[in-house]
């Protein structure tokens, strides 16, 4: 992987003469293999009717070589309205760059209405160290970009790249955002989508996950500051880091092209409920983790998406030599949508959440 890169960045061709700086248009600053490279891209000013391809140049390493985004553009033969497809800002969590890629290759720019902005690998230094953090050499700095945006030009390697990206490419090129991420490392999700109003929620439930966590989001996230830019925006989690899951991602494509039939992108209709791997689709308001009370081997007694009731066993923890220490109860009833799948469990690190429908008048949109 790493010679790949090389070879790539070798092959940039500089250009020779840049144009004065806009704050708006494309600005086409080389050639990669092919390849447009752009530091700011109006998805608006390319040609109807065709799928485009950038890298945008999201920042410099430290050894003064570009950090390159892919970038798909289709812009469709008809008007309408733009759909931002994100994934991998946390850059051990790749199912979203399958579906994104498997999505894209299916939509036939004659058909579609509007334009489809697809970023199929946010965090390329995450992505080429399989690690959820933005890393640098500063320090050995490790960043989450996803609490980072709307980033910072002058706040450091990190948030300047966020920053990049949420000025140059995300927020000028959308009307709605999907962003694609999984759980973390020795952990899974079921099909699972956040949703912070009516909107979000609406596009959760069209692309039928399992699970719906009604969310007040989270600072920094590409979710949170769209939803505060007026920008209808979900974060969808597939399954497990590390892999591309055939499974999931075949559910990723469906729903999105879903979305996008109900926003007249597509010709036909969205239909619903499209039924998740666990039946309807569960939307809750509150959620709660359940962590290993002491470090052990871990084994899970019920599988990932089940409903349990308050005090029913979910997980027994084991000593090295086998011998179970603890026994885990689920302390509410709810909709188990995390699991650990790495056996090895430090004191305190999470065996499940369960995710809950709250009365609470202060959890009515989420808590
Ligand atoms: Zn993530």
């Amino acid at each position: 992987m790493r010679a790949l890169v090389a070879s790539l960045l070798l092959a940039i061709v500089p250009a020779t003469a840049v144009a004065a700086p806009s704050t708006t248009a494309t600005q086409r600053v080389g050639n990669l293999d092919g390849v447009a490279v752009v530091d700011r891209l109006d998805a608006s000013e390319l040609a109807p009717g065709q799928v485009h391809r950038f890298w945008f140049r999201a920042g410099e390493s430290a050894i003064a070589q570009g950090w390159y985004v892919p970038v798909i553009v289709v812009r469709g033969a008809h008007p309408g309205p733009r759909l931002l497809l994100t994934a991998a800002i946390h850059g051990d969590e790749l199912n979203g760059i399958d579906v994104i890629q498997q999505l894209v290759a299916g939509i036939d720019p004659a058909k579609l209405s509007g334009t489809v902005i697809a970023v199929p690998g946010l965090n390329t230094p995450g992505l080429l160290h399989s690690t959820r953090e933005f890393v640098t050499r500063d320090d050995h700095a490790a960043d989450n970009l996803n609490r980072l945006m709307p980033g910072d030009p002058d706040g450091g390697a990190a948030a300047a790249y966020a920053a990049r990206l949420w000025r140059n490419l995300l927020r000028p090129n959308t009307d709605t955002t999907i962003d694609l991420h999984t759980q973390s490392r020795g952990t899974a999700y079921v099909l699972y989508a956040f949703a912070s109003n009516a909107r979000a929620r609406r596009i959760a439930e069209l692309i039928g996950p399992d699970v719906i966590k009604l969310d007040l989001g989270v600072k920094g996230t590409v979710e949170n500051e769209m939803v505060r830019d007026g920008v209808p925006a979900i974060t969808l989690e597939l399954g497990a880091p590390e892999v591309f899951d055939t499974a999931m991602v075949k559910r990723g494509v469906a729903g999105i092209r879903n979305v996008m039939h109900e926003m007249k992108m597509l010709p036909g209709g969205a239909t619903l409920p499209v039924t998740g791997l666990y039946g309807a689709t569960f939307t809750g308001n509150a959620l709660t983790q359940v962590e290993a009370p002491r470090a052990g081997f871990a084994r899970l007694l019920v599988p990932l998406g089940s409903t349990v009731t308050k005090g029913q066993p979910i997980a027994t923890i084991s000593d090295a030599f086998g011998r179970i220490t603890d026994t885990i109860a689920a302390p509410r009833a709810g909709v188990v949508n995390t699991v650990f799948t790495d056996p090895r469990r430090e004191a305190g690190s999470v065996v499940a959440r369960i995710v809950y429908w709250s009365d609470d008048p202060a959890c009515r949109d989420g808590c």
